[in-house]
């Protein structure tokens, strides 16, 4: 939904200079059409099976955002207490929210159980026990899959992997079956399905098919020996094209190799969040000032590392499109922010058009993980959000303000 009219890049129907114009730069802008869109294709996808596409919250936690999914017929996947508290502010059903994380607190378990969510994935054994002793202790039981690390490498950023040998998620797949038989024996611990998440931004189908087949093996030795299990939940972590030349797998292609995988009809959970929100979502810039140094043109932007880290943080590609279009030459510049750190870049070396101080850049396919991850470093006030929807433009977050960063402080 990003394309030009005329010289000018838009947003569905909207003109990214008027956006700036409007409610000033840097500012997250997203397209409510393109979400909707990306979707329907998983529900699409998921066709006449039953189950679940569980929006995973933590890449954009804007509450609008999550009222427009939770109307669509989507669930959450959340990963701590807070993200069930938003989804549940936006009008999510309980019954339609899982839970993962390594790090669950007792507070975010009690909080959890309080709320009544579908499950819990539990990540290792001590959890199961914390999980259950405060069950016991709130006299309910605790509906519960396995997040299990089938250890397998999807091959993308080694910060983004979770389901290889060696990182903290998960129970690793030889201890599965030892964790399930006592998870049986637990009183207030009820046993509903099977979880695995193996990372995210993955290009290959092959992974999934690999992890879905060593949960496969699991899932019937399980239910050979100990419990049927009612829900198979596949993760999430499908990428998106940032880059020209990548290829990524529609929610279609992955769930027919899942679906293969799986001879019995059972409930799926997906849990997508990237895929859902990733290219929805852009980044609005100016240039505030140009500058040669050494042999390298710099153009510094008023938005930095604290508003999108993903460039610093995993050397993430994301597209520069200057809003207006020209046919000046292009030449080879880096796109800087104003934080203090030589780490504080939104892309290096890259082939843009000769633009002027005061002109609007967009970083492109920044809806997931951009704001959520954003910060004050600096002391800089959070960005705005905006959704347009066709010709309309919706302020979703207003723009935080130099009070804002001392609001907590005594
Ligand atoms: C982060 C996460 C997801 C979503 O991953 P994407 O790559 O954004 O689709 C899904 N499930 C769990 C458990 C996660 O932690």
């Amino acid at each position: 939904m990003l394309q030009f009219k005329k010289s000018d890049l838009c947003v569905e129907q909207v003109k990214l200079s008027d956006i700036a114009e409007r409610y000033g730069t840097g500012v997250y802008v997203y397209s409510k059409n393109q979400i909707i869109e990306n979707f329907e294709s998983y529900k699409k996808a998921l066709g006449t099976k039953s189950g679940l596409i569980c929006f995973a919250c933590k890449t954009n936690s804007n509450g609008v955002i999550l009222k427009l999914l939770s109307k669509l017929g989507a669930g959450a996947d959340t990963t701590s207490g807070g993200e069930i508290y938003r989804c549940l502010k936006a009008g999510f059903d309980p019954l339609k929210i899982v839970y993962a994380g390594v790090g669950k607190s007792a507070e975010e378990i009690e909080y959890a159980l309080k709320s009544k969510i579908l499950m819990f994935n539990v990540e290792s054994f001590e959890e199961l026990d914390a999980i259950d002793k405060i069950a016991r202790k709130m006299k309910v039981k605790a509906k519960i899959s396995l997040r299990v690390n089938p250890y397998v490498d999807p091959r993308t950023h080694s910060y983004i992997v979770t389901g290889r040998k060696g990182t903290k998620f998960g129970i690793p797949y030889k201890d599965a079956l030892r964790a399930y038989l006592l998870a049986k024996q637990k009183g207030n611990i009820t046993i509903v399905g099977i979880h695995s998440h193996i990372g995210s931004q993955i290009l290959d189908i092959a992974p999934f098919r690999l992890a879905a087949k060593k949960i496969k093996d699991i899932v019937d030795s399980v239910e050979k020996n100990i419990v049927k299990l009612e829900y198979i939940n596949c993760g999430g972590g499908l990428g998106i094209e940032y880059e020209k030349d990548q290829k990524a797998p529609s929610p279609k292609q992955l769930m027919s190799e899942i679906f293969d995988v799986f001879d019995k009809d059972r409930k799926f959970i997906f849990e997508p969040g990237r895929s859902i929100i990733g290219n929805a979502g852009h980044l609005l810039a100016k240039v505030l000032y140009r500058k040669v140094s050494g042999s390298k043109n710099f153009l510094i932007t008023n938005v930095g590392m604290n508003d999108l880290i993903r460039p610093t943080l995993y050397k993430a590609y994301h597209e520069i499109v200057p809003v207006r279009k020209t046919n000046s030459k292009k030449v080879k510049t880096d796109i800087v922010g104003p934080i203090c750190e030589s780490g504080d870049f939104v892309g290096k070396g890259r082939m843009l058009p000769v633009v002027e101080q005061g002109d609007y850049l967009l970083v492109t396919y920044t809806g997931a993980y951009g704001a959520a991850m954003s910060s004050e470093y600096n002391s800089r006030p959070l960005l705005p959000e905006i959704l347009v929807d066709g010709d309309k433009t919706t302020l979703i977050r207003k723009r935080a303000d130099y009070r804002d960063l001392l609001l907590n402080e005594i």
